[in-house]
C-alpha cells in the first residue's frame, strides 16, 4: 500500500465508501476541517469522479479495497466512518450478496480495525431498520418492522446487523461508536442511474420521459438536502452518545406530490405516470429529531425548494452521456411493467 505521509499533527479519519455520495462530501468536510483522510472505496457503486477535485490534496489517499475483505491501515487512525454500501432498492437486487457483506463482515472488519486502532468508529445506518413502520414518526426506540425475507432484506438486515455488532464491540470491547440512522439523503454526485426517486424524476425530466410514481404515490418521504445531514453527522462523531441517533429532515411529502414539485421545478412537460408498487416499499417515512436536538443541537436548515434547486443544477450540469448512461435493462425490471 502506497500511503502518501500522514501528518502526525493531523487526526486521520478513514472514510468508506469515500466515493460515493455521502462519502465523497464528508471526504470535503473532514479535508476543511483540517483532517488527514483516508479514502477507501471498491467503486462498485462509487465514481471516482466525485472525489477527483481531492485527489492532489496532500492530505488525502485514496485506497482501492473491499471492504468486505481484511483491512490493513499504515499508522495512526483517530476516526473510522462507515460510508460503503449500495444504498439504492434497485443496488439491493443486482448486488444483493455485495450488500449484505459490506454491512456485516465489512462492519466487523472495521470494528477489528478501530479497536486495534483505538480509533472511534461511526457506522451508517438507516431508516430502512425501521422497514415498513408502525409507529409514525420514527423514534429511536422504535424497534421496526423489517421483513427479513424481502428483496430488501439483504440491506435492512445488514443494517440491523451491523448496529447489533457495534453496539457489542462498545460493550464487550469498550471500543468508542457511533450510530446514526439516516434517512432519505439528496444532493449533488447522487448517481443519476441508481433508481431512487429524487435522481429517477429529475433523469426522465431531463430525459423528457414521463415521471413514474410507484403505486398511487401515496407513501410518504421526508428528504433531507446532504450538507444538513452532514453536520449532524459531523456533530454526532464528535459527540459522546453512543446510541443511535437519526439525522434526516421531518418535513414529510407523499411521492406524487413530490413528482409534481419535480414537474414545476424543471418546467418538464411529460406527465405521471403510475407503476405497480415495489415489494415491501415502506408507506410512510418520517424522523423523529428531537435527540439529534437535544443531543447534537443539530436540526436541518435547507428547505427543499432551496436543496432541489441546487440538486438540479448539478444534474443539469452532467454530460448526455452520464444522462443517458441509464441501466434501463435493471431499471425496467425492477419497474415491472
Ligand atoms: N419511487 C417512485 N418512482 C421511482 C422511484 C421510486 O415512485 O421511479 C418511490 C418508491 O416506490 C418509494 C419512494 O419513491 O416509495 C422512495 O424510493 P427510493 O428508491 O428513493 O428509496 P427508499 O426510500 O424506498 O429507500
Amino acid at each position: 500500500m502506497n500511503l502518501k505521509t500522514q501528518n502526525s499533527t493531523k487526526k486521520t479519519v478513514l472514510i468508506t465508501g469515500a466515493a460515493g455520495f455521502l462519502g465523497s462530501h464528508l471526504s470535503d468536510r473532514f479535508i476543511k476541517e483540517g483532517y488527514h483522510v483516508i479514502a477507501m472505496d471498491n467503486l462498485i457503486t462509487g465514481d471516482l469522479k466525485n472525489i477527483e477535485h481531492l485527489k492532489d490534496n496532500p492530505n488525502f489517499e485514496f485506497i482501492n479495497h473491499d471492504v468486505s475483505k481484511h483491512i490493513t491501515i499504515d499508522g495512526k487512525l483517530d476516526y473510522i466512518l462507515h460510508f460503503a454500501s449500495p444504498a439504492s432498492p434497485i443496488d439491493y437486487l443486482k448486488i444483493p450478496i455485495q450488500t449484505l457483506k459490506v454491512g456485516s463482515l465489512g462492519t466487523h472488519n472495521l470494528l477489528g480495525l478501530a479497536r486495534a486502532k483505538n480509533a472511534r468508529m461511526l457506522i451508517a445506518s438507516t431508516s430502512e431498520v425501521y422497514g415498513d413502520p408502525k409507529v409514525h414518526p420514527q423514534t429511536e426506540e422504535y424497534w421496526g418492522n423489517v421483513n427479513p425475507i424481502g428483496p430488501r432484506g439483504v440491506y435492512d438486515e445488514a443494517k440491523r446487523f451491523q448496529e447489533a455488532i457495534t453496539m457489542a464491540y462498545h460493550r464487550y470491547h469498550g471500543v468508542e461508536t457511533r450510530i446514526v440512522r439516516i434517512f432519505n439523503t439528496y444532493g449533488p454526485r447522487m448517481r443519476l442511474n441508481d433508481g431512487r426517486v429524487l435522481p429517477a424524476f429529475i433523469g426522465q425530466a431531463l430525459r423528457g420521459e414521463d415521471l413514474t410514481v410507484f403505486g398511487k404515490g401515496n407513501q410518504t418521504r421526508s428528504f433531507c438536502y446532504v450538507d444538513d445531514l452532514i453536520e449532524g453527522i459531523y456533530r454526532l462523531l464528535l459527540s459522546d452518545y453512543a446510541e443511535p441517533v437519526n439525522i434526516g429532515n421531518p418535513d414529510e411529502i407523499t411521492i406524487l406530490q413530490f413528482a409534481e414539485e419535480i414537474i414545476k421545478l424543471t418546467g418538464t412537460k411529460q406527465k405521471i405516470i403510475f407503476k405497480e408498487l415495489p415489494v415491501d416499499d415502506p408507506m410512510q417515512r418520517q424522523p423523529n429529531i428531537d435527540k439529534a436536538r437535544s443531543i447534537l443541537g443539530w436540526e436541518p436548515k435547507v428547505n427543499r425548494a432551496e436543496g432541489l434547486k441546487i440538486t438540479y443544477d448539478y444534474f443539469k450540469s452532467l454530460t448526455a452521456e452520464d444522462l443517458y448512461k441509464v441501466d434501463h435493462k435493471n431499471f425496467n425490471d425492477y419497474i415491472k411493467k
